[in-house]
Parts: C-alpha cells; sequence; structure tokens
C-alpha cells in the first residue's frame, strides 16, 4: 500500500497540526530534533540498550498452546505485558525522554487518564533525574488512585485538574495550556498516536520495535495481527513493519463499551465523525454541533474519545479493519486466556482477545495477538465482574 506521511503531517485527510500560534516553534524545534536523532548511530545505541537492559526487550513472542487448540487455530501472544512497568506504554516513554535530552529540556509534562502513561513518564523521568508534571482529571485520580501514589513516589508532581469533566480530556487541555506558559523549558511528553504533527508520527516509529521483533521471531509473515486501540500506540507498533504487506490482516479492536447502540462506549471509528481534537484531525465521537461526547469503556486506557490519525487513514482506505468488543466480551475473553494459559491481560488487552470470537481462522494459519499489558490494576473490576 501507499503509506506515507506527507511533509506537514498528514495520512490522506487526517493529521496535520492544529495549535496555537505560540507553540509553532515548540513544533518546529521538535520536528528537526527527531530527525536528527533517528538518523543518528548513538541515539539508536542509546535506546536499543535502554529497551534491552531496562525495558526487558525483546519481549517474548510466546505460541499459545492450549488458547490455540481452543481456537482450532495457531495463536501466538506479543509479551508486552512483560515489558518494565507492565505494558507497552514504556517503549514511547524511553525514546522521548531521549529526545527531551537531545533538546536540553529539563522540565517534563504528562497528561493521564488511567495513570498508566503518568506511571511511564515518571518512570523515565526518575530514570534521568528530570522534573515531571503529571496532569489528570479530578475524578480520575480518585478511580485509579493506586496510578497516583505510584507516580508520587516516583517523585512525580500529579497535579489535579478540576475543570470540564475532570477526565482525560481536560487534563490534556491543562498540559497543553502549560506547554504554551513555559515553552522554553519543557518537553510534552505525549502518550500515543494522538496529538498534533510530529507526535503521531514519532509515537509510532518508536512503539514499531514491537512489530520488528514480531517480524524477526516469527521468521515468516503471521496471517494475522490483532491489537486493541485506545489512541492506538501498541496496534500501530505492531502494524508498522506489516502495512505494506498485504497478505498480512490487520485487525485494530475498539472498546464498544456497553454496545454500540448504547451512548456509552468508545468506538471511535465505527461511530465517529471527522473532527479537530487534540491538535490533529482525525475521527472523534461528537454531537452534532461538534462538542466531544464523554467516551465509555470498562478499560481505562480504552476509554479515550478520539484515535490517533493514522488509524482514521487506515480504516478508510481498508488496510487495517476495525472490529470493537464490549465490556462483557473482552471480560469473557480475560478469563479465557487466564485459564487457559496462565495469563491475566490487561482489561484494555483483553480487546483485541475477544476479536478471536469474531475472525474465522484456518487451522493452519497463524495469529500474533499483541498482549499490550498485564493485568495486576485491574483485579478489582476482574474480581467484581467475574464473581470469585
Ligand atoms: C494505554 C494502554 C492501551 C491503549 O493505548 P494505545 O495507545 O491504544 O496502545 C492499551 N493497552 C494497555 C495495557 C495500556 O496501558
Amino acid at each position: 500500500m501507499n503509506f506515507k506521511i506527507s511533509e506537514s503531517g498528514y495520512y490522506g485527510e487526517f493529521g496535520g497540526s492544529y495549535i496555537p500560534e505560540l507553540l509553532l516553534p515548540n513544533i518546529e524545534e521538535l520536528k528537526s530534533a527527531f530527525k536528527r536523532i533517528v538518523e543518528s548511530t548513538s541515539f539508536q545505541r542509546d535506546f536499543s540498550k535502554l529497551l534491552k537492559e531496562y525495558v526487558g526487550r525483546p519481549t517474548p513472542l510466546y505460541y499459545a498452546r492450549r488458547l490455540s487448540a481452543h481456537y482450532n487455530t495457531n495463536i501466538y501472544l506479543k509479551r508486552e505485558d512483560l515489558c518494565h512497568t507492565g505494558a507497552h506504554k514504556i517503549n514511547n516513554t524511553i525514546g522521548q525522554i531521549l529526545l527531551a535530552q537531545e533538546m536540553n529540556k529539563k522540565r517534563i509534562i504528562a497528561e493521564t487518564g488511567a495513570g498508566q502513561h503518568g506511571v511511564a513518564t515518571a518512570t523515565v523521568c526518575a530514570l534521568m533525574g528530570l522534573k515531571c508534571i503529571v496532569y489528570m482529571g479530578e475524578v480520575d485520580m480518585e478511580r485509579q488512585a493506586p496510578n497516583v501514589k505510584r507516580m508520587q513516589m516516583l517523585g512525580a508532581e500529579v497535579r489535579a485538574v478540576h475543570s470540564g469533566t475532570k477526565t482525560l480530556k481536560d487534563a490534556t487541555n491543562e498540559a497543553i495550556r502549560d506547554w504554551i506558559n513555559h515553552p522554553e523549558e519543557t518537553y510534552y511528553l505525549i502518550g500515543s498516536v494522538v496529538g498534533p504533527h510530529p507526535y503521531p508520527h514519532i509515537v509510532s516509529i518508536f512503539q514499531s520495535v514491537i512489530g520488528d521483533e514480531i517480524k524477526k521471531q516469527l521468521q515468516q509473515s503471521p496471517d494475522y495481527i490483532l491489537a486493541c486501540v485506545g489512541g492506538g500506540s501498541n496496534a500501530i507498533g505492531a502494524f508498522y513493519p506489516f502495512l505494506d504487506d498485504e497478505t498480512v490482516k490487520l485487525i485494530g479492536v475498539e472498546a464498544a463499551g456497553l454496545g454500540l447502540q448504547s451512548g456509552k462506549t468508545a468506538a471511535t471509528l465505527t461511530l465517529g465523525s471527522t473532527g479537530v481534537l487534540h491538535g490533529s484531525k482525525s475521527k472523534l465521537i461528537q454531537t452534532e454541533d461538534g462538542q466531544v461526547v464523554e467516551p465509555y469503556s470498562i478499560s481505562a486506557g480504552l476509554d479515550y474519545p478520539g484515535v490517533g490519525p493514522v488509524h482514521a487513514f487506515l480504516d478508510q482506505c481498508g488496510r487495517v479493519e476495525y472490529k470493537n468488543a464490549t465490556d462483557e466480551e473482552a471480560l469473557i475473553a480475560a478469563g479465557l486466556l487466564t485459564r487457559l494459559e496462565g495469563i491475566i491481560p490487561a482489561l484494555e488487552s483483553a480487546h483485541a482477545f475477544a476479536a478471536l470470537e469474531k475472525i474465522n481462522p484456518l487451522a493452519d494459519e497463524n495469529i500474533v495477538v499483541n498482549l499490550s499489558g498485564r493485568g495486576d490494576k485491574d483485579m478489582e473490576t476482574y474480581q467484581q465482574k467475574l464473581k470469585f
């Protein structure tokens, strides 16, 4: 396929950089620093070394024997759950913290919803000895109290956001406001393939280590790759090196929440329309007059009203098929994986496993499921819902 990002950051009609003029110099600075470092061997060396020795890469590609027998096909799990801090998010924060250092920025800001990206950011700031401020909605701080504690123990300042619905989109607004007020010394560390150009591209490249490893480990093209989609970073990371190989069926799985018709959902690509959110043009769930609708999913990491512009593009051109799974379907899939393989997945990742029910693979086909994170953080929900 003809997959290319334009000079101004568009994938087809999606992407771009919709930001206040005051931030234009920051975006230009970021673009040129990224260009410089991706081509430099010293960056490649530092990034690989940290991924290997600190994150624990390469993560295994595990042949799931009993799950394969259950579905009468061959299923491999890409074990991002075994990364340091328990999910793929650290791949990106390691890359961006090196970028921040290259740009000589001493103050790191981020926003977080579930707290997973906040923890991954606080982790790399501790590692590098940099100041870290994380914006988080007041409601999310209550819902995700253990992650707030983790960030604080790591030395980050967690700033409560009291505006709007006191959730992720309000935290994002606050982070952008901070960036406008302290443009010189601040690096804004974004956690998924969202935000103004060049962030979606930068995060895609850093996360594509997942797909590069799958390619090496499987030694042949898989027939399917399945990944959950919140903003879309673990999915594009797994898909990226396979986009040109049309024999590989790529499937992104969004959270349908209580169901597509329920009004409580996060299935952005299925239900959304084109609009601008968080600095780029993509699909989002909005009312007729353009108000962002508060999304819902049982999994906090998929509970995002938008989706990365690269996914809006891949959906439109048909290269990736986007399915969705409800809370209920994800819970069942999590229970099944746990009992068949002894692996408790993150609720987000469980949505990718739920899609195994919605494809019809042949007995000799190979499926890779990206297991984006581990379920420790979700134990309370699992216990309540699965009743054990
Ligand atoms: C944050 C998170 C996600 C969703 O983010 P993407 O950018 O869509 O990958 C998925 N899985 C886990 C475990 C997460 O922590």
